[in-house]
């Protein structure tokens, strides 16, 4: 062996290397290389590895056996200090991921050296445009080229062996508040890629470019526009019969940020559309006797042909959907046996709770469940396949808050799962975590930031040690090991926090996942059983993947705590503990023996705000003002996650001069803080400052020191 390992050095042939290993002399991506994937076993050629994005490896050279001797092969630092959320691909023997920013890092997989980096300079202000950090999910390969999509909306062609940039695309007006943070996938040198925005008020699509030329190919809307502006395609005219109003006003939503998947054999592209578009139905399509108001296509599962974009069927998960509840969640395609009848599947676990299985071939719903505890609804109608809801549900209705399990992250946001075919199992990085949905009266949309239609403020978490441990005990993820023929929960690893790594699952009777709380472990695939864990030093939200080279099985995971749960909850964010952002590549394999720098401590930083001074209306006005504009970054009640200035800790508190010239003037638009003249006055962001001093001072008095006034160093 070790002189068939010799020749092959030398020569470099990839006939010499071992089955599972990588063709090293294929270069060019096609069709034929992907739906063959299980061929090549050892990479990893499209963000799910196949089409099918089961995430399920048929390496077994790291099994349950050996795993205790996995050991980190190499790390790579990144340069960007956000939220990293990337499946790297592996190819031909080299790892490419994009991290925060859109940026692309190529690697040398055996080693870690890196061999090129692209940077598409994302303008920092496009930050105050995501709802959910500067994130990026994925690249796609073709050809001899890697594509990804950039935050500010472009889809970019980069030369797969230099890093280059070979073409670019805006597939976004960029005037809008869209964004993109998926990765795109490519069929039949089409290259799709979707967008977000649905909390900021746009109107969601996919677009195919030519994977050559960069060329636009076709477009989907996954929402009608104003049916007084002309003849919509017919997909499009049934759905306006579904909307009231003057939904278009504000885009409607329908945005396809994530989840995509395909079937070759049946030629039909599956998308996963989002929420609503404001999230308050009664903002956006205002009920109306006697009228469907299901707002078709949001909240969906839709079928295309990917090589025109010709709508084929849809279920949809929400109708009428009111809570955030996109299904955008990760789409996994297999074969089941289900009543003795091979069954062609799709499932998804979407943000609603419900864990669905639907014919892949015509959509018909199959069956349903919930994996999580829901309160919106008491379960689907086996018949229409509809969810049954909770009347209290429809906050806008009965004009009371409704606290709703899940909430607007979802029972599970776009963390990958993972499916086992051995087994049967899925993997779902689930999460427990209730959301108050306010109604408020009176409800205008704004020109910058979130436009989703209840009163974020008034749910603000108030400075109540009790009320605060409550909410977080009642905040949790798990690992759940589901059957989705039986519709049951098999096993689950439970954790203190939401918003965990997306998951891996191996031939070798793995599962792999990440937590938020900084540690990266592979479990039984058949128990739960923690099998191994290293620390990762930081919150670990993307999804492994693995790849091996010269017989050699590693696996790679992206860390860096990030993404929504980092930002927006407050003391919630805090749940898996004090967790800051270090960036890095993470590479294991057998016998692994490097070492990651020492972990710098968390520093314990007491609040010293200025005394608070501001008349009750100033501090209310600025409440509202934070709860609408600021909070999504900020922090629920101006307590920040790790990733994004705490403004209780701000040396600009005490100087109103300075807190005008960030805010309304905008000088740090350039560090993603731009200027907020477009909703607030001077003495508007005076009032802000006042809140966020009030605030300060309040949990400075807690009784006792609580998370939140920790903060990372
Ligand atoms: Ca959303």
């Amino acid at each position: 062996m070790r002189i068939l390992l010799g020749l092959c050095a030398m020569l470099a042939l990839a006939a010499c290397s071992a089955d599972d290993d990588a063709a090293a002399t294929q270069n060019g991506i096609d069709g034929a290389r992907i739906v063959g994937a299980d061929s090549t076993p050892g990479e990893w050629l499209t963000t799910g590895r196949t089409y099918s994005e089961q995430r399920f490896s048929p390496l077994d050279s790291i099994n349950r056996e050996n795993v205790s001797e996995l050991g980190l092969a190499w790390f790579a630092d990144l340069d960007t200090a956000r939220g990293q959320e990337a499946t790297p691909l592996m190819i031909d023997g080299t790892l490419y991921v994009s991290t925060a920013w859109s940026k692309v890092n190529a690697y040398d997989g055996a080693t870690g050296r890196l061999l090129w980096s692209y940077d598409p300079e994302v303008p920092r202000e496009t930050g105050a445009k995501a709802c959910c950090d500067a994130v990026n999910r994925g690249v796609a390969a073709w050809g001899g080229n890697l594509y990804v999509g950039t935050l500010d909306g472009r889809l970019v062609a980069i030369n797969r062996a230099t890093g280059a940039e070979v073409w670019s695309q805006v597939t976004v007006d960029q005037s809008q508040p869209y964004t993109i943070t998926g990765a795109p996938r490519v069929i039949d040198g089409r290259v799709i890629i979707g967008n977000g925005g649905a909390e900021f008020g746009v109107r969601g699509y996919i677009t195919a470019y030519d994977a050559a030329s960069g060329e636009q190919l076709w477009r989907f809307y996954t929402v009608p526009t104003n049916p007084a502006e002309g003849e919509q395609p017919a997909y499009l005219q049934r759905a306006a019969e579904t909307w009231n109003g003057e939904w278009w006003s504000i885009g409607g939503g329908g945005t396809v940020w994530d989840a995509m998947a395909y079937d070759p054999e049946l030629n039909l592209l599956y998308i996963g559309v989002g929420n609503g578009s404001p999230w308050n139905q009664a903002y956006r399509s205002p009920e109306t006797p006697g009228r469907n108001n299901d707002n078709l296509y949001i909240s969906s599962i839709v079928a295309l042909r990917p090589d025109t974009g010709e709508y084929v069927w849809h279920y949809q998960t929400t109708p009428g959907e009111t809570w955030d509840f996109t299904a955008t969640q990760h789409i996994i395609l297999a074969d089941l046996e289900i009543e003795g009848e091979t069954r062609r599947v799709l499932m998804q676990a979407p943000k609603n709770g419900f864990f669905y299985v639907i014919d892949r071939e015509t959509g018909e719903f199959i069956s349903a469940h919930n994996f999580v505890p829901v309160n919106w609804a008491t379960g689907i109608d086996q018949e229409t396949g509809r969810p049954i809801e909770n009347p209290a549900a429809r906050y806008y209705r009965t004009g009371q808050p409704f606290v709703s399990s899940p909430g607007a992250t979802g029972a599970h946001s776009w963390h990958p799962m993972a499916f086992d075919p051995a087994s049967g199992l899925v993997f779902i990085p689930a999460i427990e975590a209730g959301f108050p949905y306010i109604p408020e009266e009176n409800w205008e949309p704004a020109p910058l930031g979130f436009n989703v239609g209840i009163d974020m403020a008034a749910g603000a978490m108030p400075a109540d040690d009790n009320v605060r441990r409550a909410a977080a005990t009642g905040t949790r993820g798990a690992l759940i090991a589901w059957d989705p023929v039986a519709q049951r929960e098999v096993w689950r690893v439970n954790y203190r926090g939401p918003w965990n790594g997306g998951v891996l699952a191996t031939a070798g009777g793995l599962v792999f996942q990440g937590s938020a709380a900084g540690d990266f472990a592979a479990f039984n695939s058949e128990t739960g059983e923690q099998l191994w864990t290293a620390p990762a030093q930081t919150g670990v939200v993307a999804a492994p993947m693995t790849y091996s080279i010269d017989g050699v099985q590693y696996v790679a995971v992206l860390a860096g705590w990030g993404g929504v749960w980092a930002l927006a909850p407050g003391t919630l964010s805090y749940t898996s503990g004090v967790v800051p952002n270090v960036s890095r590549l993470l590479v294991y394999r057998l016998g692994g023996t490097a070492q990651l720098p020492e972990r710098l401590p968390v520093q314990e930083r007491a609040l010293d705000p200025p005394p608070s001074r501001g008349t009750p209306e100033q501090i209310a006005t600025g409440g509202r003002l934070f709860g609408r504009f600021c909070g999504v970054c900020h922090g629920d009640a101006a307590v920040a996650g790790t990733v994004i200035p705490d403004l209780r800790y701000s040396a600009a508190l005490g100087n109103a001069d300075t807190w005008r010239s960030v805010v309304i003037d905008g000088v740090l638009a350039q560090n993603g803080m731009i200027s907020w003249r477009r909703v607030m006055n001077a003495e508007q962001a005076d009032a802000v400052r006042h809140y966020v001093i009030s605030r300060a001072n309040q949990d400075r008095n807690l009784a006792s020191p609580t998370v939140n006034q920790l903060g990372a160093r």
